[in-house]
């Protein structure tokens, strides 16, 4: 105990102090600690949960970082003002534009410097933007995949690493990059040769598999968590677990640290030079999500449960400005039982033979778009006469026999029997399209003249009710194999089956409302200093939009790193070295 501090006029003993609180252990707070460790602060990481990585961990892993060096080199063209025109069209003026800069300057700078001084290691892909329809899109280059690493070089930290969400870890064991998760989706020329070599590397893996059913190669977001921790072990920077924040420690008009529960009792921790909130959204609060997200609404987010929304309920207790509470990270998903989180629907709904439709037994969206505009579409559409509330998403025969959805791997209409008892119970089935709209209880009627004209287009190639296919994005996951339009398959061949889904999120994704380096604002929209917040803790920079995969962990990291600069005072050096050298 060495000082006093002083909270809204209660007194109370400091117990640790640090130059650096970071609140949480997923991408931002991870990169906000390790650049402040780097750059010579004294850093404490506090996490609630028994694991650190939260959903970042579980995630895919990807950022989305136009003109980065990668892309350059793979030679992807983009450029600045592409990449300020594509963001600008879609984030309008929803977010201060000096904050999009900020993002758009510097998180290829973030990347190259976690790229030269840490273990992190990405490569570019060829994976097109969301809304390839926006002025500045591109066809690939800025998302970016995290590099595979070997679990044994965390040794025995890997068994606390939050492990990969369970739709991202294939049979409980392995995990893809994305290239591969592509070829395995479309079932493309290359994915069973792909798959036969990851089973008789992991078969012959011996040694590992008697330690854990996990493959020993890391992928998504357990290869980015695993490098970043490899990398703050090797700074001596610790993570608490188990240690959830409880309140902020107020002096004044600054924050100077933060309560902690750790090893059973309350531990006030000071922060000499900043506290930072990565502590995701606010996924898993219940009151929450009813008071704030639109309605219905329900335990739908496939974030870690432990997300339940501290940043903002500290924040506004020091009159934190909030912002965007609305809105999340949006995908259409569905539930199986015994897992504490839906599963999002990414790439099942760009494949041909499949379509989705709404209570009333008609479609309502271009089903191949992002799973955050489908997911919002899910709501927009929601009306008394035509529930989408669950939707249903709807295939054949041959669907069924050639790609993956949830535990359904591809087979025969007979192997059904054998599905794991979960698939089972969410899945319906009949031999007829008439049988299946009485098992899903839609207008039977509605239903046939829905798939009529669905075969119909499909058949020309032209969905001229949505546009389905029609853009480089919709294509991405499609199979290549079915022409004209590989997006497009009429389903045709019974037994045909539908999956309910539902409106879910990958978090929540407003909150604080920071500035350009990650700084709180208050209400009068000054800053609180000593307090930052990135990730889902903050109001994000992208606004309503979801530019391209990698859009969410892409700023997290980016303003993790800024924030790290600006507390340590070497933020505005770094803007004036940048202005000498444009001078
Ligand atoms: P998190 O990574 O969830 O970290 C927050 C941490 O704070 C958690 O560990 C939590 O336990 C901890 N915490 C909470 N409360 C407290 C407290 N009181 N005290 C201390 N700690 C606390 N996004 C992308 O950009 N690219 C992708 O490829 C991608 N793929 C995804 C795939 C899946 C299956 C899912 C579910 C999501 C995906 N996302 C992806 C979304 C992305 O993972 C999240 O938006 C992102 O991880 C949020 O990061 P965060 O740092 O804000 O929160």
């Amino acid at each position: 105990m060495t000082q006093l501090d002083h909270q809204d006029g209660l007194d109370s003993a400091t117990d640790h102090e640090v130059d650096i609180l970071v609140v949480g252990s997923g991408a931002g707070a991870l990169t906000s600690a390790l650049t402040a460790a780097i750059e010579g602060a004294d850093v404490l990481v506090v996490e609630k949960a028994s694991r650190y990585g939260g959903t970042s961990a579980s995630s895919g892993g990807a950022v989305w970082i136009p003109n980065s060096e990668d892309a350059r080199r793979k030679g992807f063209t983009d450029s600045p003002q592409d990449a300020h025109s594509y963001m600008s069209s879609l984030v309008g003026d929803t977010v201060p534009a000096d904050r999009v800069q900020a993002y758009l300057d510097q998180a290829p700078r973030m990347l190259a410097y976690m790229e030269a001084r840490t273990h992190v290691a990405y490569e570019a892909c060829a994976y097109p933007d969301y809304c390839m329809d926006k002025p500045g899109a591109k066809t690939g280059g800025r998302t970016h995949d995290p590099s595979p690493i070997m679990a044994d070089r965390l040794g025995t930290e890997f068994a606390k690493l939050e492990p990969p969400h369970p739709l991202v870890l294939t049979f409980g064991r392995f995990s893809w990059t994305l290239a591969e998760a592509k070829l395995m989706a479309t079932m493309s020329p290359g994915a069973k040769p792909m798959l036969a070599k990851l089973i008789a590397r992991y078969l012959a893996d011996i040694g590992w598999r008697l330690r854990t059913r996990r493959s020993r190669r890391l992928t998504g977001g357990n290869a980015l968590l695993a490098r970043l921790k490899l990398s703050l072990d090797e700074q001596g920077v610790p993570i608490w677990l188990d240690t959830p924040m409880i309140s902020l420690i107020r002096q004044g008009a600054e924050i100077t640290g933060a309560k902690v529960f750790h090893g059973g009792k309350t531990v006030s921790v000071r922060a000499r030079r900043g506290v930072f909130l990565g502590s995701g959204g606010f996924d898993h609060n219940l009151n929450l999500r009813e008071k704030y997200l639109p309605a219905p609404t329900g335990r739908w987010s496939a974030g870690v449960v432990s997300n339940t929304g501290i940043a903002l309920e500290a924040g506004e207790a020091v009159g934190a400005a909030t912002d965007r509470l609305a809105s999340a990270w949006r995908t259409p998903g569905f539930f199986l039982e015994n897992e504490d989180r839906p599963r999002p629907l990414f790439m099942e709904r760009s494949l041909p033979f499949s379509l989705v439709v709404n209570q009333a037994g008609k479609r309502f969206m271009n089903e191949a778009a992002s799973y955050h505009d489908a997911g919002n579409l899910i709501y927009q559409a929601n009306g008394p006469d035509a529930g989408t509330i669950p939707s249903w998403l709807i295939f054949d025969a041959k669907y069924r026999s050639r790609y993956m959805v949830g535990l359904m791997i591809p087979g025969a209409p007979v192997m059904d029997r054998f599905l794991p008892e979960a698939m089972r119970k969410i899945l319906r089935k009949s031999t007829t399209l008439a049988g299946l709209a009485v098992e899903i209880d839609v207008p039977k009627q509605a239903l046939l003249q829905t798939v009529d004209r669905f075969n119909r287009m499909a058949k020309t190639g032209r969905d001229l009710d949505f546009q389905r296919g029609e853009s480089a994005y919709d294509r991405h996951f499609a199979d290549l194999s079915v022409k004209p339009n590989p997006t497009l398959g009429p389903l045709e061949k019974g037994p045909f089956y539908a999956i309910p889904i539902y409106p879910c999120d990958l978090g929540t994704n407003g909150g604080l409302v920071t500035d350009a380096a990650g700084c709180v604002l208050d209400r009068q929209g000054q800053i609180i200093r000593g307090l930052y917040a990135f990730g889902n803790a903050a109001s994000s920079v992208m606004g309503p939009s979801y530019p391209g995969a990698g859009a969410t962990l892409g700023p997290a990291m980016t303003f993790g790193w800024i924030a790290a600069h600006h507390a340590l005072g070497k933020w505005e050096r770094r803007g004036r070295k940048r202005q000498v050298a444009a001078r």
